[in-house]
Parts: structure tokens; sequence; C-alpha cells
């Protein structure tokens, strides 16, 4: 993939996790305050557990944008060093689909499932 289409995915990327993360911020905020508003009027209301839900979810959707837009930001480092597209693990190259659809991505498939594997 060359440097231009690549850094237009990146910055593609990029934006799209932080709007996501900017929304999410209003919605937690949101949130936030009506959860304090169901306190204020009834501490047992079955509401109020469905809001901790939302909140919990946010924060953890917050969290993941916020992985990706570091991830991303790594991406563009690697571009700038000539080092985008090269597996971090393997060295070998990252295929041109799997760029496509995860630009931010710094390992090869085979990497990947092999790191996902470990996991277990
Ligand atoms: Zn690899």
């Amino acid at each position: 993939m060359d440097q231009g289409t690549a850094r237009e995915l990146l910055d593609a990327e990029r934006a799209e996790a932080s709007a996501l993360i900017e929304s999410m911020h209003a919605r937690l905020a949101a949130v936030v305050d009506a959860a304090v508003d169901e306190h204020a009027d009834d501490e047992h209301d079955p509401e109020g557990s469905t809001l901790a839900f939302e909140r919990g979810q946010l924060v953890a959707q917050i969290d993941r944008s916020t992985q990706r837009v570091a991830e991303v930001d790594a991406a563009l480092t690697r571009l700038a060093n000539g080092t985008y597209g090269r597996c971090l693990d393997c060295r070998g190259d990252i295929a041109e689909v799997r760029l496509e659809a995860l630009p931010a991505t710094g390992v090869c498939i085979t990497c990947a499932s092999r790191r996902h594997r470990s996991r277990w």
C-alpha cells in the first residue's frame, strides 16, 4: 500500500474514533446527570441499575476507542519511520487487504491469530 493511501485511511480512522469518543463522553455526561436525578427520586428505582449498566458500557467503549486512537497514532509513527505495513512480531509484510480493513494493525494475520490463541 502506498504511503498516501495509508495516511488517508489512518486519518479517517483516527477522526472516526475521536468523534466516537466525543459523542460517548456527551452521552456519559447525560447518563451521569440522569443517574443523579434518579438517585434523588428513589434509590431503589430499577432505572438506576440500567443507567449504571449503560454507564459501564460507555466507559468500556470510550476505553476501546481511546485504545484505537493510540493504535492509529502508533501506526502513523511507523508510517513516518518507514516500518508501516511490516509485522511487529515476525517482520513479514502485512497483507494489503488486511491493512485496508484494519489500517492501524501492527501484526499480520498469522501473528494476530497466534496472539489471540496465546490468551487462552
Ligand atoms: Zn507476523
